[in-house]
């Protein structure tokens, strides 16, 4: 029977939670769901073990291991269902969900779990992360072929909440102890395709893998489309050419905390050089500072990538119009993070776009641009000028005008 289309069993007779609502009810019971699919051969000692260590936990935690449901929309399934799953449940705490056929770990944290911490999903993830690092480097040492099971990674997630949510970056809260419990087969997978079609019920490690890449390689053509800031024009899609795999979640994490550091440096380059500025400069120039400026704090603490980003060209903007007398700070088009832009280069379609000396080359060579990514309301990624925001119609101020005055307190 297909999932979601009612009741169905595995092989120890329990009843499949096919549905949100069913996985919602399950959760109700227990907080901790793993199915057959994503049982890792051993279902029933790996929801044990998941269980004990939920129990240990210092914050309510939900964990889910399944196959995804029919009728969802998107290819993150795990970051779709967990959305789901938290939107039909509307409970607060740490979120850890993986579906059989994306084989990584989504994450989220609801609420304001730790009134001491600024972050918790950062530094949460930060730990985690760098447990998965030492868990990895121990099932090596053993096993020159093995891979980690999704399972692991909410196996450290939750043994790192033993001890709550890390106050600082750069922790690893467990023992060398708990490091090796990892290399037990429990939750790791052979790196075999051939185990797959062997346990067709059980994807491995190495399936992922091949999932992943040939996702990857199948989402080949990229439309470059420009926002409708230049004359509504829509672009023809640029020429096909592989697209770079989409970053994970923890790499899109951690680019959020590198945007913030840079934007931070930049507001405070801003907030210093307007406290000198006095007379000599011209009140328009100052003007425009000031409005960056008070644009740009409430940015720079943001979660959402975009926010961040913006505030880190608006506190450059600002920065520009104190230092010089005209003109107005242009970033590149495809990705500000990438500095300021050099020259126009066309995007498509014969419109030009300031751009970086690095796109430039790219776009001359007709190689993949690698563009600042935005998240969609179930976690799909696309080009920021994909979407519809204040960043898509302004370029962030890449296309000229008095953009900041778009942008909202
Ligand atoms: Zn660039």
């Amino acid at each position: 029977m297909l999932p979601g289309s009612g009741p169905d069993t595995g092989s120890d007779g329990a009843v499949f939670a096919g549905t949100i609502d069913e996985i919602v009810a399950a959760l109700d019971q227990d907080p901790v769901l793993v199915e057959e699919v994503m049982g890792n051969g051993q279902t029933e000692a790996l929801q044990a073990a998941l269980l004990e260590k939920a129990e240990a936990s210092q914050l309510p935690v939900y964990v889910v291991l399944t196959k995804a449901p029919a009728g969802l929309t998107t290819q993150n399934t795990a970051e779709e269902l967990l959305t789901l799953l938290h939107a039909r449940s509307g409970k607060d705490g740490v979120w850890l969900v993986s579906t059989a056929d994306v084989g990584h770990v989504a994450m989220q944290v609801y609420g304001d779990l730790d009134p001491a911490v600024d972050d918790e999903f950062t530094l949460l993830r930060n730990a985690s992360t760098n447990a998965q690092g030492e868990a990895f480097k121990a099932i090596r040492s053993e096993c020159g072929d093995c891979q980690i099971h999704p399972a692991l990674e909410i196996g450290v997630t939750l043994d790192v909440l033993a001890h709550g949510i890390p106050q600082e970056w750069g922790t690893q809260p467990l023992t060398d102890a708990q490091v090796d419990s990892y290399t037990s087969s429990l939750w790791t997978a052979p790196d075999t395709q051939t185990a797959h079609y062997e346990r067709a019920e059980m994807p491995t490690a190495g399936l992922y893998a091949v999932v992943a890449t040939v996702t990857a390689l199948t989402v080949a053509v990229v439309a470059y489309r420009l926002v409708q800031a230049i004359g509504g024009k829509r672009h023809p899609r640029l020429r096909g050419s592989a697209k770079p795999a989409p970053p994970t979640l923890a790499e899109r994490n951690t680019a959020v905390v590198d945007a913030r550091r840079e934007a931070a440096a930049a507001y405070r380059a801003l907030e210093k050089a307007l406290g000198r500025a006095g007379n000599r400069v011209a009140w328009e120039r100052r003007d425009i500072a000031t409005a960056c400026l008070e644009r740009a704090e409430s940015r720079i603490g943001a979660d959402d990538l975009l926010e961040v980003v913006g505030g880190l060209v608006l506190a450059r903007t600002g920065s520009y119009a104190l230092a010089h007398a005209t003109g107005q700070y242009r970033c590149c088009y495809v990705d500000p993070r990438h500095g300021a832009a050099t020259k126009e280069a066309p995007l498509g379609g014969g419109v030009q776009v300031p751009v970086c000396a690095a796109c430039a080359a790219a776009l001359a060579g007709k190689r993949p641009l690698a563009p600042l990514l935005s998240a969609g309301r179930f976690g799909s990624l696309a080009p920021y000028y994909e979407r519809s925001s204040v960043w898509s119609r302004t370029g962030f101020g890449s296309l000229g005008g008095d953009w900041w005055q778009e942008v909202p307190r």
